[in-house]
């Protein structure tokens, strides 16, 4: 089933994995990158981008 980029993009654009133990945020791209956004799960500050799938 076809699904809808501009959709697609909105779930996941701002959407992020703890890279530890997969928790997921979402938060603005930009607070990940400046590193201000801590794992509610385990406190890391490693996150991956969500990606489709
Ligand atoms: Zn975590």
């Amino acid at each position: 089933m076809a699904k809808i980029p501009a959709a697609q993009a909105r779930m996941f654009k701002n959407t992020f994995l703890c890279k530890r133990c997969g928790a997921k945020v979402r938060v603005q791209a930009r607070k990940i990158l400046e590193g201000k956004v801590q794992c509610r799960r385990c406190k890391k500050k490693a996150f991956r981008a969500a990606k489709k799938g």
